[in-house]
């Protein structure tokens, strides 16, 4: 079997290959002292890499222990103070609101639905107070009267 790269066996000693291409490569490593000396220079270089990278970090940072801001605690226990008027507070809305919409079934007659409209064709000419006013009402129960104004 042919010997193999510097690549490949950096790929081996860095644990990156599957099961099988491992075994060929260590089988291979077994009866070739060539690809044997390749693998040590290499193995040799990452340790002295390593060693040389830990030189840089001379001494290690001193991280204080975590502690929870004070201030968030105290900031919860105002929140659950809040709780109760706020649920109160929505509850009035809700209150108001649907008291609004339940209510707006029962407005006064003329403001249920009434129509102004101008009748005849639109003269770009006249006012709009010259136009006869043509009221609609339309009353709760359905029924529609008209009214006429000159
Ligand atoms: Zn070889």
């Amino acid at each position: 079997m042919s010997c193999f790269n510097e690549e490949q066996i950096q790929y081996y000693l860095d644990n990156e290959y599957g099961v099988e291409k491992k075994g060929i490569i260590r089988h291979h490593l077994e009866h070739c002292p060539l690809c044997r000396k390749t693998l040590e220079y290499q193995r040799q270089r990452a340790l002295e890499l390593k060693q040389s990278l830990d030189l840089l970090v001379t001494e290690q940072a001193d991280i204080p222990d975590f502690k929870p801001p004070v201030t968030s605690l105290s900031r919860r226990k105002i929140s659950t103070q809040y709780i109760l008027p706020l649920a109160v507070a929505a509850s009035l809305l809700l209150i108001v609101l649907l008291r609004s919409f339940f209510l707006a079934d029962k407005l006064p007659f003329d403001s249920q639905g009434v129509q102004f409209m101008v009748s005849g064709e639109l003269d770009a000419n006249k006012t709009i107070t010259e136009y006869p006013l043509i009221i609609t009402i339309v009353a709760p129960d359905g029924s529609i009267s008209q009214k006429t104004i000159n």
